[in-house]
């Protein structure tokens, strides 16, 4: 059987090796030259299953309205009148209540947990070195903001997650790097986390599929999805017709409008956000434990010799483009604690798009058209999440039952009358 993926991102990546574990014949369509060139490029790196949330919470609508007024908001709304902006909106407030939230979560979380002992399978099986590290801290800048996170400490104690608070001496003993003069209130320690760079994962990965007999068919562009009585005909492609038995669609933001050419509606919209890599000038002053500023929420991730400063959330514009605002919140957030340690300014900045649904998990496996499947809208945890999401699609693909119960992650979700 000959299943074609659309997408060579963290997930397309995954998907294609998860089929041809299955034995499948597999070809990959990508427009970009290579792997890993979208969303996936230069994310913050971290794996940290407890911390896959939807962004839809309780008290969200009010915190975006008083970012607004704030010079270094992490979540910017701009205005748009575009009906998808706006559709997509109105029911990420819906999902904001708190049953809505605690479903949501318990998803993500499922699948989270799931998807980590997968990669460290794939990870392990083929000795993949993606710049790993491990152990995880929250650096809260004001005592009022940790105990605003009281509830997902509460949550993680609940689901028998290590951690450990931490004093600001006790945080600095355990990062001597973290400089003596930020505003640090408390930290959280969480040992079990770890962090890796997504690029250099999908890379390696395309490596192992291409000496296997994978197809990447990089500078291709998938145009529309042909249905025919039985299914999807065909995919037409800017480099002409490719005929398949199945295709899975893992093409990030740009898979609502792919799926559209076969009549299905998704309600995904690309969140921006923006990263800096600075290589790092003195080692002595570099963190080797990668954290979140909690106030900013920006991960700071160490990734080898380099200082990945990642955060931001931008709903609102279509394409990606760099916003000097943006920028200089990371590079205040990384000055704020480590001044010494790379030059910020001259580091390389990066926009990439989030494919975010407006609950929060994915949407994996079947569709209503019998041979099209999907793995799209990972949000801001497609790296986390990639490695099981694959197996679990390529389990549907193959009529096998997934290890892993996927109610509330497929598109039955979104179906008319669902109770979601
Ligand atoms: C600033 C930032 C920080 C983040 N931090 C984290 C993190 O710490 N941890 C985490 O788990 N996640 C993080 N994420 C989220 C994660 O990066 C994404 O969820 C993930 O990369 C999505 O992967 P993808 O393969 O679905 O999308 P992409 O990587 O965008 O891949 C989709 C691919 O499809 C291709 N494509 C699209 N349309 C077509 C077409 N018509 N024809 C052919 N090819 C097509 C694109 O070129 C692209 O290569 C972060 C994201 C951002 C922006």
């Amino acid at each position: 059987m000959h299943v074609v993926v659309i997408g060579a991102g963290i997930v397309g990546v995954c998907t294609a090796y998860a089929l041809r574990q299955q034995g499948f014949q597999v070809t990959v369509v990508e427009r970009n030259p290579g792997a890993a060139q979208g969303a996936s490029f230069a994310n913050a790196g971290v794996l940290a299953p407890a911390y896959a949330s939807p962004w839809a919470q309780p008290g969200m609508p009010t915190r975006v309205l008083q970012y607004l007024f704030s010079r270094h908001a992490p979540l910017v709304l701009r205005p748009t009148l575009r009906p998808a902006t706006l559709g997509w909106l109105a029911r990420w407030l819906g999902e904001c209540r708190a049953k809505r939230y605690v479903q949501n979560k318990e998803r993500m979380y499922r699948l989270a947990v799931y998807s980590r002992i997968v990669l460290h399978e794939v990870r392990d099986r083929h000795v993949i070195d993606f710049e790993q590290g491990s152990g995880y801290l929250q650096l809260f800048r004001s005592q009022r903001e940790f105990e605003r996170a009281a509830p997902a400490r509460a949550w993680l104690s609940e689901a028998g997650v290590p951690f450990r608070e931490l004093t600001p001496a006790q945080a600095r003993e355990l990062e001597p790097a973290l400089v003596q003069g930020a505003p640090l209130a408390a930290a959280v320690h969480l040992p079990d986390d770890e962090t890796g760079n997504c690029a250099y994962f999908a890379r390696r990965l395309r490596d192992v599929l291409a000496r296997d007999g994978v197809e990447f068919r990089f500078d291709t562009t998938a145009l529309r999805l042909v249905p025919g009585a039985q299914g999807i005909e065909r995919l037409d492609t800017d480099d002409g017709p490719l005929a398949a038995d199945a295709y899975v669609v893992a093409a990030g933001v740009e898979s609502a409008a792919l799926l559209r050419t076969a009549g299905i509606r998704v309600p995904l919209i690309p969140v921006l956000g923006y990263s800096l890599t600075a290589q790092i000038a003195r080692h002595e002053y570099a963190p080797f434990m990668s954290f979140m500023d909690e106030t900013y929420k920006v991960a700071v991730t160490r990734m080898g010799n380099r200082l990945r400063v990642a955060g931001t959330a931008e709903i609102g514009p279509r394409r990606p483009r760099l916003r000097e605002s943006a920028l200089r919140t990371l590079r205040k957030v990384a000055s704020d604690w480590f001044p010494s340690a790379a030059s910020f300014v001259n580091a390389r900045a990066w926009v990439g798009a989030r494919p975010m649904l407006p609950d929060g998990p994915p949407l994996l496996g079947a569709t209503p058209i019998p041979n099209l499947y999907l793995n799209v809208g990972h949000g801001g945890s497609g790296w986390l999440l990639a490695c099981g999401s694959a197996r679990a699609v390529a389990d549907v693909v193959a009529g096998r039952k997934p290890e892993i119960e996927l109610a509330g992650l497929t598109l039955d979700r979104y179906a008319r009358g669902a109770k979601a």
